[in-house]
């Protein structure tokens, strides 16, 4: 799939290291996960490298730190714009590793984009603050400044969204990066860093450390125990989240977490029911089910649960499952074999503890699995607890406003949750109780770079995108004048 790139200087293989492509002293296979067959052989590198990537992006720190705002976001429009021209093969770089549609990888790609856009223009709004005195001899000035050198850990399910969220704000407020993309769409990240350096991006101020699953662990503990870094971000499972912020601890570094989630989705009474559908068709089946934002819960009130099961498995039978790459599908494989297992697991749990198939539940091929509604779930089944992260929509049935609430919030996960009602008053009352960073009120879709993105409880620390976004890359700074 990838011979037909119109552009082949994209498709890069070496990581790159203080503005030079390095190929390491071995190799790991990049896979399609719809055929499962070899797409390229990518640098795999170590430890020393990733030290040599830190040294370089220290480096790179000052001459960038000390551009003004305006020239740092000129470059940053430039490579901006230049993913935009380039949409086509980015988009085919990406179907090719993660699997999702071509239709939807495009999307990725502009949306990836937007937040370069967001933030060149952002750079130029880090105010700062002078705050009234309480002295007549002195004068209190609070400035901001870049942070430092950044890591970035990322993950395959948004393989370019989920570096340019990081690398943007980081780059905006004049930080250099080190980024560690997922083992299984290095690709996608070496692409977009290609067309940064043709934009002009200075030698060391964006790195990739291109690394299998073995070696990404090694250049984790590397990237977290640094001294030089001062700042983590990553995006990924709680598990890992959790082992990345122990070891960050020695080195007191500020850290940036977005982890799993387990959304609800909440269906009052009132709510317009298509649209409900609607919604949960798009929150649940985008990237086959693998966001960490899709809907994992289905919480449907008693007067109108059959007919949602029903309008949902109708919708979900419709969706055509195939390789990204064929005019129609809209669903591709899942990752990878593991995941295919996850899924398969978490419908067995629930069909051998009483729920009921409405649509879906087949593997196809190895690892294309069809959309899959069950009904007469209970909280006793994994898919309760648990992220599925794959095209399951388990619907659970409440009688009461303050039982979905109670049921909603009962995990240790806080990202998005979503709920449909032309209530006024429930819409607010329902909206302040869920304990989660992002609502979809009457809406599936949540996500765009001018919005605060993040999790409360065990989904994560900050917010990636809005102006906050930028605020996990500053260090704030109070000047005392005296002797006025
Ligand atoms: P997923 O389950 O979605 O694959 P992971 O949390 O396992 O998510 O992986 C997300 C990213 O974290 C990937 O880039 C992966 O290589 C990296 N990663 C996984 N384990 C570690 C670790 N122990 N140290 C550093 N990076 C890790």
């Amino acid at each position: 799939p990838l011979a037909t790139l119109a552009d082949p200087g994209l498709l890069k293989t070496d990581a790159l290291i203080g503005g030079e492509w390095v190929g390491g002293n071995s190799r790991f296979d990049v896979t399609d996960p719809a055929t499962g067959l070899k797409l390229a052989s990518v640098a795999n590198l170590g430890p020393v490298d990733c030290h040599n990537a830190i040294v370089a992006a220290d480096k790179a720190w000052g001459p960038w730190r000390s551009k003004t705002a305006k020239e740092r976001g000129a470059v940053m429009m430039k490579w901006f714009h230049l993913i935009h021209q380039h949409a086509d093969d980015l988009a085919r770089i990406m179907t090719a590793e993660q699997g999702k549609p071509l239709a939807e990888a495009r999307g990725e790609v502009v949306y990836g984009a937007s937040f370069i856009e967001w933030f060149a223009e952002e750079a130029k709004r880090v105010y700062g603050e002078t705050i009234p005195t309480t002295d007549n001899n002195k004068r209190y000035i609070v400035i901001k400044q870049p942070i430092g050198v950044c890591a970035a850990i990322t993950p395959w399910n948004f393989p370019i969204a989920m570096i340019t969220r990081k690398v943007a704000p980081a780059l905006a407020a004049g930080c250099s990066v080190v980024i560690k993309p997922a083992e299984a769409t290095p690709l996608s990240a070496l692409a977009v860093a290609e067309l940064a350096q043709r934009a002009g991006m200075p030698a060391g101020v964006l790195n990739i450390i291109t690394a299998d699953a073995e070696q990404s662990i090694a250049v984790g503990q590397v990237l977290c125990s640094s001294d030089v870094v001062r700042h983590l971000s990553f995006t990924g499972s709680t598990e890992v989240g959790r082992i990345l912020a122990r070891q960050c601890a020695p080195t007191v570094k500020k850290i940036s977490l977005e982890l799993g989630g387990n959304a609800p989705f909440i269906v009052f009474d009132d709510a317009d029911l298509d649209s409900a559908v609607e919604g949960a068709m798009v929150s649940k089946y985008r990237n086959a089910g693998q966001t960490c934002v899709c809907a994992n819960r289905f919480y449907v009130q008693a007067g109108v649960y059959d007919s949602f099961v029903e309008k949902l498995a109708a919708k979900s039978r419709g969706i055509k499952v195939g390789n990204g790459f064929e005019a129609g599908v809209h669903q591709g494989p899942l990752i990878d074999d593991q995941a295919v297992h996850k899924v398969e697991s978490h419908v067995a749990d629930a069909l051998g503890k009483g729920a009921r198939l409405v649509a879906g539940g087949q593997r196809i091929g190895d690892r294309f699995y069809t959309p899959t509604v069950l009904a007469d779930v209970t909280s006793e089944m994994l898919c309760a607890r648990e992220e599925t992260f794959g095209p399951v929509a388990p619907v659970f049935r409440f009688e009461t406003e303050a039982e979905a609430i109670a049921l909603a919030n009962n995990t240790e996960f806080g990202l998005a949750s979503y709920f449909y009602s032309r209530d006024i008053g429930r819409v607010f009352r329902v909206g302040e109780a869920l304990e989660y960073g992002m609502v979809g009120i009457n809406t599936g879709l949540i996500s765009t770079a001018e919005v605060p993105f993040g999790g409360v409880k065990q989904s994560g620390l900050g917010r990636e995108g809005a102006h906050q976004g930028i605020d996990d890359y500053i260090e704030i700074k109070y000047l005392c004048l005296g002797d006025i």
